[in-house]
């Protein structure tokens, strides 16, 4: 099973990623994790990551898409896996070979997810940090559903549902996915 977990920040998106995940015995990959390990080492373009995570850009697209496809070489992706924040545009869309089964998409108003976030209290979670990945959200990861849809493999679920609520949804709306 290859599963894709869209949403933006704060929708609460890699809880029901792992929750998925564990419950299929995939891996969950989460790109904003491997990235923030990638930027604890100690070359240059470790530096360029931090940069990027602490302004809430964008990874250049190279370094993510490489980290990415070096992660999905490992056995444990063999029998499928659950990609946790990647794509986040149209190229890393594009560098997607795999044949995807389902993209859920966890949706949340802005002002809720700046209000959880804002408590969550991450180094990268200040309002104005936050504001900016919203942004980012809106204009470059959003359009990338349309794409999902024309596919008939998108799937929305409210993410101001309780945790236990959106999981029992998802659970239901994979019933029939191998
Ligand atoms: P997240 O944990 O998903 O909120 O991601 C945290 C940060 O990691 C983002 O603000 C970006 O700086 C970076 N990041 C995560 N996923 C990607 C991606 N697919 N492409 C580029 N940067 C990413």
């Amino acid at each position: 099973m290859k599963l894709i977990f869209l949403g933006p920040q704060g929708s609460g998106k890699s809880t029901q990623a792992g929750i998925v995940a564990s419950q299929n015995n995939i891996p969950q990959i989460e790109m904003g994790q491997i990235l923030r390990d990638k930027a604890l080492e100690e070359d240059e373009e470790a530096q360029l990551v931090r940069d990027c995570l602490s302004k809430g850009e964008l990874v250049p697209n190279h370094i993510t898409i490489n980290a990415l496809d070096e992660r999905l070489k490992r056995p444990d992706c063999q029998n499928g896996y659950l990609l946790d924040g990647f794509p986040r545009n149209q190229e890393q869309l594009g560098a997607i070979k795999d044949k995807i089964d389902r993209v859920f998409y966890v949706k949340i108003p802005d002002e809720v997810a700046i209000e959880r976030l804002t408590k969550r209290g991450r180094h990268d979670d200040t309002k104005e940090i936050l504001k900016k990945r919203l942004e980012i959200y809106h204009n470059q990861t959003e359009p990338l559903l349309s794409h999902f849809k024309s596919l008939g493999i998108l799937e929305e679920v409210n993410g101001q549902n309780t945790i236990e609520e959106v999981a029992m949804e998802i659970k239901e709306r994979l019933k029939n996915v191998q």
